[in-house]
């Protein structure tokens, strides 16, 4: 039996053990307060009668005259042991004939001197069971002259509170057993699942994701086992991720690179003219560039992905950084003929944020504007402000992205089928970098037509609101 089980069971059954115990105790306590109150009353009725009858009939004589007469027909119709004891306490007669002692200080028949009811429960040297007595004042002519005493062995009364005090212990045995048993079955209820989930989670430890947990209760244990899965899937996606990343990356580093050898070792050999010379350096400067953008864009992604990014606010001029984009990217756009406008408005507040954050997502928003859109294409990069924020868009009329790839595509890594996608990495950056600046980030696509993307920022007064 395993431990969680065996402690569900021993505490179950210390508590049904405890119930049981005390309900009997109480039980039996009251069943043998009944049967003793029973005899009680039983005898004390007779002794009433008897000392009735003494006063009516037999009180004419005294009680020594009485006795000596034998007038015993007073107390005749009871079975008990009967006494008689005068004012000193003083047994004058007993009608099993024990030795007459003093029972002056008996609780019972100083009571009846007193005249009230006595009762009393005690051993007697005649007899080994307990026995209970109850005894009444004789009256003559309103006074008391002696006591008449009942005696009765508690011989049945026990007998028979012990016969009903075994079938209740008899009871209590069998509900003990029987919850004992119960107590098992819903032991089992709670630690099944948990062993089901248990035995998935030591299959996911040992490095078997598509093991699933499938506890299907509603509680605790059900949330774990879901949370559980959740966590194996996860694992899943991003083992898969990780290596569609590495797999990418290192072909994407392979093509500058086996360009780079191959020109190194051409001019290794010789070349046969400056010419030669010169293309072949420049081709080589050119993808030790793209290698460097590329390890550079990996390491802020690294960065991202760390969380160790924290924006570096200052009061920017917005108009300044779309002045900057524009210098920076028209050579671009003249180069692969593509009309590129920018346009904002002159009445923009300045705002605190991180400037090189800010432009690094315009950058790779354009960029990306720029692969996807043919040559004779436009890109329109916009800024305004209106209602306390800015709303910066990078409309293209390029490639377009499908409407199964949108949701997809500011995920890390995620890029998409043409050729001239990269490392899937830019709009990831673009996304944590607005959300770490509280904006909003949609796109919005139509494939063959074109897409727009829409940033909007709040406006921010002060470094620290
Ligand atoms: P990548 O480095 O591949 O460009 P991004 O995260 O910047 O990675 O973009 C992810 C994918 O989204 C791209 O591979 C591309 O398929 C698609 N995409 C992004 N911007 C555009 C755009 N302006 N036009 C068409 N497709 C785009």
């Amino acid at each position: 039996m395993n431990s969680i089980k065996k402690r569900l069971v021993v505490n179950f059954m210390f508590v049904i053990i405890i119930t049981v115990v005390i309900l009997e105790i109480f039980l039996i306590s009251i069943i043998k307060h009944h049967y003793y109150k029973g005899l009680e009353d039983n005898l004390y009725n007779q002794l009433l009668i008897s000392s009735d009858l003494y006063s009516r009939y037999f009180s004419d004589a005294s009680l020594n005259e009485n006795i000596l007469n034998n007038v015993d027909s007073f107390w005749k119709q009871t079975s008990a042991q009967v006494q008689i004891i005068d004012l000193e306490g003083n047994v004058l007669m007993d009608s099993i004939g024990i030795t007459p002692t003093n029972l002056g200080n008996s609780d019972d028949v100083k009571k009846a001197l007193q005249g009230q009811k006595g009762r009393w429960l005690g051993m007697v040297d005649y007899d080994t069971v307990a026995v209970m007595s109850v005894a009444y004042p004789l009256m003559a002519r309103g006074e008391i002259v002696g006591v008449l005493r009942f005696i009765s062995t508690l011989r049945e009364v026990q007998k028979e509170v012990q016969r009903i005090a075994f079938l209740f212990i008899a009871f209590g045995c069998l509900v003990i057993f029987i919850s004992g048993f119960v107590s098992l079955i819903l032991a089992d209820t709670i630690v099944g699942p948990l062993k089901q989930v248990t035995l998935a989670a030591e299959k996911m430890a040992l490095g078997d994701f598509k093991a699933k947990s499938d506890v299907k209760v509603k509680d605790e244990i059900g949330k774990l086992s879901n949370t559980l899965n959740y966590m194996a899937s996860e694992i899943v996606k991003k083992e898969q991720l990780k290596n569609d990343f590495i797999s990418s990356v290192s072909h994407e580093l392979r093509t500058p690179l086996t360009s780079i050898k191959g020109w190194a070792i051409t001019l290794k050999n010789g070349y046969e003219d400056k010419e030669m010379l010169a293309d072949g350096l420049e081709i080589i400067e050119k993808e030790s560039d793209r290698l460097t953008q590329m390890v550079e864009e990996l390491l802020d992604f690294s960065k991202f992905i760390s969380e160790k990014s924290e924006l570096d606010y200052e009061e920017v001029d917005i108009s300044n950084v779309m002045e900057h984009i524009k210098k920076q990217l028209t050579p671009r756009a003249v180069r692969d003929n593509i009309s590129f406008e920018v346009t904002y408005s002159q009445l923009m507040p300045s705002t605190y944020t991180d400037e090189n954050k800010l432009k690094q997502v315009f950058i790779n928003l354009l960029d990306n504007a720029f692969k996807f859109t043919p040559q004779g294409g436009k890109i329109i990069f916009t800024a305004e402000f209106q209602n306390n924020e800015f709303i910066f868009k990078v409309k293209d009329t390029g490639s377009g992205i499908s409407q199964e790839e949108l949701p997809k595509i500011k995920e890390k890594f995620y890029k998409g089928k043409s050729s001239k996608s990269s490392n899937g990495i830019g709009l990831s950056i673009c996304d944590e970098i607005i959300r770490l600046m509280k904006g909003q980030f949609h796109i919005y696509s139509e494939i063959d037509s074109g897409t727009e993307a829409i940033v909007k920022l709040p406006l921010r007064e002060g470094k620290t609101t």
